[in-house]
Parts: C-alpha cells; sequence; structure tokens
C-alpha cells in the first residue's frame, strides 16, 4: 500500500520516522516521509496515500487534517513521540496537565490505530484517554537510532562537553500552540519562569566554563525541540559551538565525552553510548525522569563534577534506569520501529478502501473568529498575509502583529522589515 507518515521536528521525530518508513518498506509498501506542517495537505492532495501516520494530534490544523483524510478513506495511524508517564507521577498531576499529555483534543473518531511506548501510559490512555482507539504498544522509539552500530570518534581529542538546553518557553514559542490550554491557565506563565532563570544560570555557566577550561576543553550546544539558537548564539563565547536547530540528537551525542542536560530523555541516550551525564537546573516535572543522572544546582557544583568525570563511563542511577524502563519506556532494545511496522502492516492488510481524495485541498475558512482586525476579502488599508502553513491569504489591519490563521489556525507572526509572514 502507499503510505506517507508525516513528520513533525527534524531533530527528534524524522530520524525515527525514517526508521519506520525502512521496516514498513520490508513489509511490501510503498512510504513516504514528509513535513506534517509545511507539506501535509500537498502530500495527501498529491501522493493519495491509502494511509497516513501522524503524531498525536493536538490543534486544529491537525485535528482538520485527520477529519478530512479521514472522509476521503485513508486511514489514519498515530505514532506518539513522546512517552508519556509512568501511573505514580501522572497521578500527581492536576487535571490540566494530565489532559495536556492525553491529548487536549478529541482524536478518536479519526484514529484506527495509535500506537505507543510502554504499556503502563498506554493503560492510562486506554482508562482515562480518548476511547475508544486502538493501541499498540512498540517500545522506546526514540533510542531506536542507539542501537545502530556507527563507529563513535577518535579519543584522541580535547575533552568535548555537550549542553543540551532544555527551555524553549523562554522564547515564549509554545510550538504550533497544540497545548490548548485555556486562556486563565497559570501554567505557561509558571513554566516561562522556571526556563528563563534556568536559562539565565546555563549562560551563565557555559561562559564561566569557558573561560576557565576553554584551553583544555571543548564545549557544543544543542537546543530542544521548538527552542531557538539565537539567545545563545548572541550571549555565549565563540568558543562554544552550537548545533543548527534541525540537528538529531542521536548524532550530535556521538561525538562528544559528557553530557549536562536539564532533565531529559538524553541523559538515558547518553548512557547507551556510555557518556556521563548531568542534570543542570532541572525543568522537567517528571520526578523519575529528573533522577537519572545527577542533579547539580550550582556553578559550583558543576564544575567539581564535570572535572572529574570519567569519559567512556556511564553514571546512570541503575534503579531509576530499571524503574524508567518498567513504567514509562517500555523495552529498550532498538525495535520499536519494526514492532511499530509489524502493528501497522496487520492493520490494514487486505482492507483495501477505495480512498477519495481531491487534487486540490478544499479551500474554506475554518477557524474566523477576529472579525475587527481580519478580513477573508481584500479589504482598504490592510496589508496582504500568506500563510506558510496552509499558504491561503487574507487581509490584517497594518498595526496587528500577529494573527491565527483563519484557514488552517496557525498562529503566524509578522515578520520584520519583510512583507511576508512566518509561523511563530
Ligand atoms: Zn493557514
Amino acid at each position: 500500500m502507499n503510505i506517507s507518515i508525516l513528520t513533525l521536528a527534524r531533530q527528534r521525530d524524522k530520524i525515527i520516522d525514517d526508521l519506520l518508513a525502512e521496516e514498513l518498506s520490508k513489509h511490501g509498501h510503498t512510504v513516504t516521509v514528509r513535513n506534517f506542517i509545511n507539506a501535509g495537505r500537498e502530500t495527501i492532495t498529491y501522493e493519495k496515500p491509502d494511509v497516513v501516520v501522524v503524531p498525536m494530534p493536538g490543534g486544529q490544523y491537525k485535528l482538520d487534517f485527520i477529519k478530512k483524510c479521514k472522509s476521503w478513506g485513508i486511514q489514519i495511524i498515530v505514532r506518539r513521540g513522546e512517552a508519556g508517564m509512568g501511573i505514580d507521577q501522572f497521578d500527581k498531576l492536576d487535571g490540566e496537565r494530565q489532559t495536556m499529555i492525553l491529548g487536549n483534543w478529541n482524536y478518536q473518531p479519526y484514529v484506527d490505530l495509535e500506537l505507543t511506548w510502554g504499556q503502563e501510559f498506554t493503560t492510562i490512555l486506554a482508562d482515562r484517554g480518548w476511547n475508544p482507539v486502538k493501541r499498540r504498544v512498540c517500545g522506546a522509539f526514540a533510542l531506536d537510532p542507539y542501537f545502530k552500530h556507527e563507529s563513535r570518534i577518535a579519543p584522541d581529542r580535547r575533552k568535548t562537553i555537550l549542553f543540551a538546553t532544555g527551555f524553549p518557553t523562554a522564547d515564549c514559542k509554545a510550538e504550533y500552540c497544540e497545548c490548548g490550554l485555556p486562556e486563565t491557565s497559570s501554567y505557561h506563565e509558571e513554566i516561562y519562569d522556571l526556563h528563563r532563570s534556568a536559562r539565565d544560570k546555563w549562560i551563565d555557566a557555559i561562559n564561566r566554563l569557558v573561560k576557565w577550561f576553554g584551553h583544555d576543553w571543548a564545549f557544543e550546544l544543542k537546543v530542544r525541540p521548538g527552542e531557538l539558537t539565537k539567545e545563545y548564539l548572541e550571549t555565549l563565547s565563540s568558543a562554544v559551538k552550537v548545533h543548527p536547530v534541525q540537528a538529531p540528537s542521536s548524532e550530535v551525542l556521538r561525538d562528544v565525552d559528557i553530557l549536562i542536560h536539564s532533565g531529559s530523555t538524553l541523559a538515558v541516550e547518553a548512557h547507551l553510548l556510555d557518556i556521563p551525564s548531568f542534570n543542570f537546573c532541572n525543568v522537567n516535572p517528571d520526578p523519575l525522569l529528573s533522577k537519572v543522572s545527577p542533579v547539580i544546582e550550582s556553578y559550583e557544583e558543576l564544575e567539581f563534577n564535570v572535572s572529574r568525570a570519567t569519559p567512556g563511563r556511564s553514571n546512570i542511577n541503575e534503579d531509576v534506569f530499571h524503574e524508567l524502563k518498567t513504567h514509562l519506556y517500555g523495552v529498550i532494545d532498538g525495535k520499536a520501529c519494526e514492532r511499530a511496522a509489524k502493528h501497522i502492516h496487520e492493520q490494514i492488510n487486505g482492507k483495501l478502501v477505495r480512498t477519495k481524495i481531491p487534487n486540490v485541498w478544499p479551500k474554506e475558512v475554518l477557524y474566523h473568529e477576529d472579525k475587527e482586525n481580519i478580513f477573508i476579502e481584500e479589504t482598504e488599508g490592510c496589508m496582504r498575509w500568506d500563510c506558510p502553513c496552509c499558504r491561503e491569504s487574507y487581509y490584517v489591519k497594518p498595526e496587528i502583529d500577529e494573527t491565527k490563521c483563519p484557514y488552517c489556525s496557525m498562529v503566524i507572526k509578522k515578520a520584520k522589515n519583510k512583507k511576508e509572514s512566518v509561523l511563530k
């Protein structure tokens, strides 16, 4: 069958979706991997797939997308990009945060199969998520690339420290505004303050380490999906190599000796490569995940630990790692994509539904609510905005800097000194 995999962050999801595509083609399917946001609609109307694989649908754009695909007869498979949470940690969250993890948007009517990581979170989804959805447990997707035996770099270079940041809310760009929190929620503000102060501490600590150890050690920095490199490039010493936003962690990690993170799955990825790691200024709300590496709060402590770490030897907390496998990730054996492909194949095999896909994505105004500032027809005194997501045009009063696209609901920001608009 003809399968389209639609992927989100290049640095996190694309590498996994490519592995999944490889496994699906072993079952005899024709598979393409495209960007969900920028190429999703064209992929459907040009390639006319029988099946699409998408990340967890959140936000109006993605919901509308799968709803239309379903109505044209396309089978919809969801592959969860994140592991979710163990039951003990999940129960400690308030209702709003629980819903955010389960999915704020009801995708149940459109999804044929959902692929998850571990059993425990799958049970939580079955008990409290959108139901009935057929689900299959596959294992730790994000860790599959670490089982591809690619050689690591020459050992005779300077000790290299990777700073993997984790503060996207400090850029105030909740990615594609899909969390769907109520406007009165204090959650965003809380997270913003946490990320802002952690980023300030990191910038200060990195510059101090470069000052004192720059002659002996090399420094690299990689941002988290959804985070920008701008502030780091402006404030950090030029001795720090800042990786481009899209750099996949499984590639960046292979060339470093020590990892500093702020409470991230990267600690487990580093462990699989025998790299010691430290959690500096933790921002991860999951109490289990935050304890995988030694937790460090001050610059002095960081300097002490980093200068005494042994490259080539993991320092993971084995008990926590075991707990993580049992309660969160599921199996870590490099075969999550292989299992996922098998489940997809079983789901779609022999179920060829004749699809009826139009040649052009229907042009319709879906979510137009801002009647004072946005106009669908050309209006005098207004500027034309072209949505970089769905490529439709609309007209906006000149003093407005930010709008929701009335066609696809993406939040679009006016680009400075340019006519075109950009995705926020
Ligand atoms: Zn749009």
